[in-house]
C-alpha cells in the first residue's frame, strides 16, 4: 500500500512529495499537468527554508531590497528593507522539486483527481485554488514583459475602488513581472489591459510583453488541515493571504509541516503546532479584508494613507500577525489602526 498519496504538484505537493520520499515513505503524486506553468508574481519571501529550496532547486532569480507602496497612483510608502523578497523561476522551482521527488523514489502521475480517503495511509489535497468554490476566488494576471525597471525595487499600487492591486517586480534580467488582480474585476483579458495601461501611465511607454497567464487566488477559502480523513496543505488548506496574494512562502511551510508531522508519527495536531505563526498571519489578511469590504472606497484609501512604516515592513517581510499589529498600534496609537484591531476583536 502506499503510505502518501498527494494530490497535485504544485509548490506545497512537489515539497512535500520530495521530503516524505526523501524520509523513507512509499509516495505517490498526481498532477493534472505534466510540466508545471501556473500564473504566479514569482516572489517568495526569504524566510526560513525559503533559502534552501531556492538554492537546492537552483530558482533564484534576483533580490528585491526595495519597496514602493501607492494607493490610487500616490505614493503612501517607501522603505529599503535588505533582501526580503526572491525572485524565482517557479516553474523551474516546481518541476525541479519534482524531479527531485522522484528521484527520491516517489512515483509521479499525470491526471486530474479528487482526492479521498482510503487509498493511502495518508492522503493530502494540494490542489492549489483548484480545491475550492471559484466563488470566493479572485482572478489574478501576470504579464512578464522586457521593460525599464530598477532591478530591486517592487511596487505594488492598491486600488481600494475595487479591492485590489497593480503589481510590478523586477526578474533583474530587462524583464519585469507585472500584474493585477481585484475582487471587482473577473475578466481576465480586461486585467491584461488595464495592467498594460497601468505601466504606460507609469513609465510613459509600453513593455515589450512576452507572455500572458492567468489564475485564480482563493483570498476567501477557509482554513482547513484536514477534512473528511483528507490532509491539506498550501492553498488547498486555505493558506494563502487576503491582502498581498501571498501564498507561496505558505506552500513550502505548510508541506515541510506536514512532512515533519508524518515523519514523528503526529497527527493533525502536530501538523497545526509545527505551521506555528504562519495561521494567524493568513487568519488576519482575511479578517483584514472582511474590514475593507464593509469600508467605502474613501475610508480605505484614507486607511492605507495612514498605515506606519513598520505596517508595511512587517508586511513585506511577512510577518504581518495579530501581535505584531498591535505592537504597532501600542507604539503610534493611529486611530486607523486601532479602528482596525477593534474590527477584528469584533469580527
Ligand atoms: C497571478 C498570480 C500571482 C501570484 N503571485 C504570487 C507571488 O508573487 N508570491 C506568492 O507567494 N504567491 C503568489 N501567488 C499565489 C501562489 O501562486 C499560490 O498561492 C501558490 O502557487 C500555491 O501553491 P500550491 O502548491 O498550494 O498550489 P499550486 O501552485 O496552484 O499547485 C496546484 C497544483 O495542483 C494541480 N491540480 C489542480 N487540480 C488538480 C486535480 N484535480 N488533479 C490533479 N492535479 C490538480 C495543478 O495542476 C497544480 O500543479 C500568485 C497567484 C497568482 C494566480
Amino acid at each position: 500500500m502506499v503510505d502518501v498519496a498527494i494530490y497535485g504538484l504544485g509548490v506545497a505537493g512537489a515539497t512535500l512529495a520530495y521530503l516524505a520520499s526523501r524520509a523513507g515513505f512509499k509516495v505517490v503524486g498526481l498532477d493534472m499537468s505534466p510540466v508545471y506553468r501556473k500564473a504566479c508574481g514569482d516572489v517568495v519571501t526569504l524566510r526560513g527554508y525559503t533559502w534552501e529550496l531556492l538554492r537546492a532547486t537552483g530558482s533564484l532569480l534576483n533580490i528585491v531590497r526595495r519597496f514602493e507602496v501607492r494607493v490610487g497612483g500616490v505614493e503612501v510608502a517607501y522603505l529599503d528593507l535588505g533582501p526580503v523578497w526572491a525572485m524565482v523561476d517557479k516553474p523551474k522551482l516546481v518541476n525541479t522539486l519534482r524531479s527531485m521527488a522522484v528521484v527520491e523514489g516517489a512515483r509521479v502521475t499525470v491526471g486530474k483527481g479528487v482526492p479521498g480517503a482510503g487509498v493511502a495511509s495518508i492522503v493530502v489535497d494540494a490542489r492549489g485554488p483548484y480545491a475550492h468554490n471559484p466563488g470566493g476566488s479572485v482572478l489574478t494576471v501576470r504579464l512578464i514583459a522586457k521593460a525599464r525597471w530598477e532591478d530591486d525595487l517592487a511596487l505594488l499600487d492598491f486600488d481600494p475602488a475595487n479591492i485590489g492591486f497593480y503589481w510590478v517586480f523586477p526578474l533583474g534580467d530587462g524583464r519585469v513581472n507585472m500584474g493585477s488582480g481585484f475582487k471587482r474585476v473577473g475578466d481576465g483579458s480586461l486585467l491584461k489591459l488595464l495592467t498594460l495601461r497601468y505601466y504606460r501611465r507609469l513609465a510613459g511607454e509600453d513593455p515589450v510583453v512576452l507572455d500572458v497567464r492567468g489564475a485564480p487566488v482563493a483570498v476567501e477559502a477557509p482554513v482547513r488541515l484536514v477534512e473528511n480523513g483528507v490532509y491539506r496543505v498550501g492553498e488547498a488548506a486555505g493558506l494563502v493571504s487576503s491582502t498581498s496574494g501571498e501564498g507561496n512562502r505558505y506552500a513550502i511551510h505548510s508541506a515541510i509541516a506536514l512532512a515533519r508531522a508524518i515523519s514523528q508519527g503526529r497527527g493533525v495536531d502536530g501538523y497545526r503546532e509545527l505551521l506555528g505563526g504562519v495561521l494567524d498571519e493568513v487568519t488576519l489578511s482575511r479578517l483584514l479584508l472582511r474590514l475593507v469590504e464593509k469600508l467605502d472606497p474613501r475610508a480605505s484609501t484614507k486607511l492605507l494613507e495612514s498605515l506606519p512604516r513598520e505596517f508595511w515592513a512587517y508586511y513585506f517581510k511577512g510577518r504581518l500577525t495579530r501581535s505584531t499589529l498591535a505592537r504597532i498600534a501600542r507604539g503610534e496609537p493611529y486611530t486607523l489602526i486601532l479602528s482596525i484591531l477593534r474590527g477584528l476583536s469584533t469580527a
